[in-house]
């Protein structure tokens, strides 16, 4: 948890393993660390930094001097300030209260509940061209234009579960199940790894056939054939599983907490637990993931207010990686006919989790670009920059679908939605991939 009251500091190592190796080092010492995005100015593309407080900051360079861990740099984390957003704005029609909260945001200053209940409730055009225009300069300055692409195999469609709103749930009456097998899997890793990119997402239903050994098996081939940064996408494991798969090498892990309104999220999640999400994310923290969550829009008895929460939970847990999307139905699920949720109100909550979090990769997610084909570029407009690619084999990427109609995001749009945006291509996507 953050002390306002502390300067804090972000460190950053001449490469990604001395990073690693460093963040581990000081993890191990008890100091407080936190790795999040690098400040454009300061890395390479997409570059991580140890974040520590003032009080640790020698002891942590003492540590990492001691262990020949590279530097290239250490700065003070300066809440980042957006001079001049106001005048870029036309005060006229933009209500008074609203270009208060902006004036916080241009000033560097954190938003409270309230703020942010009133720059999501606006429905103004006005207002909400203020609000992108804010959140996109807020993700400029922080983070680059430069937007990461990943690509994500979604290795298995079994699961335990039976979350209401999943089309792969346990008691889908129809689902086609598939399990890829690991020489599946690492031959798409290959794929992605020849385009240039840098980071895989395995991700799966919580489907236990997929024991510890098997994962870190996995884990180990694609560190030792390619040596891509992994993503995990596997669901709730116990702390002692999440420690293995980082020990082994696994980067990051996706953990959604979907909503933080206990009621909704019983309600959506019947096997789980609230508190033990939560814990899980907090040990996924702990022991030194890239720590990802989410959200989904327009939940059954959602409110504005539940949103406001879930945003306010991302910056308290420290989470690295938001993924906001629409609520879409998927079909032979209970919430089969529910209507879906808004397009304009899942880019609302991805610009403020942007003034919110600050520096953290949020996607321009699938299930945007499946309610909307411009979904993606309008998200990266608003505040995202990142892209997952759908990179499993099409003999079975149309049983994963968590919700019906899914977008199979490929090179080409992700392509399309960022030169739509003007953003800039991840200078590690190979030449002739461009
Ligand atoms: S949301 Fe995840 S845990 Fe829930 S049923 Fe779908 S795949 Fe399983």
């Amino acid at each position: 948890m953050e002390n306002k009251s502390l300067k804090y500091f972000l460190i950053m190592a001449g490469s990604t393993n001395h990073m690693l190796r460093g963040e581990k080092l000081l993890r191990e010492t008890g100091i407080e660390t936190a790795l999040v995005p690098a400040p454009s100015e300061y890395g390479s593309v997409c570059a991580i930094a140890i974040r520590v407080s003032e009080t640790v900051i020698q002891e942590a360079k003492d540590i990492l001097t001691q262990y020949n861990i590279s530097l290239s740099g250490i700065y003070e984390d300066i809440p980042k300030k957006l001079s001049g957003l106001l005048e870029r704005i036309s005060n006229q029609i933009i209500s008074e209260d609203f270009l208060s909260v902006l004036s916080k945001v241009e000033d560097g200053r954190d938003l409270t509940y309230d703020d942010i209940v009133l720059l999501i409730s606006s429905e103004k055009r006005a207002e909400l061209d203020a609000l992108y225009t804010a959140a996109d300069r807020m993700r400029q300055e922080v983070i680059g234009d430069v937007v990461d692409i990943r690509g994500a195999i979604e290795f298995s469609n079994i699961c335990r579960k039976d979350c209401n709103y999943c089309g792969i749930r346990n008691s889908h009456p129809s689902l086609e199940r598939y399990r890829m097998s690991e020489d599946e899997i690492c031959e798409v890793v290959h794929q992605l790894h020849s385009m240039g990119l840098q980071t895989v997402i395995l991700q799966s239903g919580e489907d236990l056939w997929w024991t510890p050994d098997k994962i870190v098996h996995l884990i180990r081939r694609v560190k030792k054939e390619t040596n891509m940064k992994i993503t995990l996408s596997i669901g709730e494991r116990s702390r002692e599983e999440y420690a293995l798969y980082k020990e082994e090498g696994a980067n990051n892990f996706l953990l959604k907490i979907e909503t933080t309104n206990r009621d909704i999220f019983k309600n959506i999640h019947p096997d789980d637990d609230y508190d033990h999400r939560v814990q899980c994310s907090n040990w996924l923290k702990e022991l030194g993931y890239l720590n990802g969550s989410g959200s989904i829009i327009g939940l059954p008895g959602q409110k504005v207010g539940d949103i406001a929460k879930d945003i306010l939970y991302f910056k308290e847990m420290g989470i690295n990686m938001i993924g906001i999307g629409p609520f879409l139905p998927a079909k032979g699920t209970p919430y089969e006919f529910l209507p879906p949720g808004n397009v304009e109100m899942t880019l609302k909550a991805v610009a403020v989790t942007r003034l919110v979090c600050k520096r953290v990769f949020i996607p321009a997610t699938t299930a945007l670009a499946s309610i909307d084909p411009d979904g993606q570029t309008k998200a990266l407009k608003v505040g995202a920059n990142t892209i997952m690619l759908i990179s499993t084999p099409d003999r079975y990427r149309c049983n994963y679908q968590i919700y019906s109609d899914k977008n199979m995001i490929d090179l080409d749009s992700a392509l399309t939605a960022v030169r739509e945006a003007e953003r800039k291509l991840p200078p590690y996507l190979k030449k002739d991939m461009r």
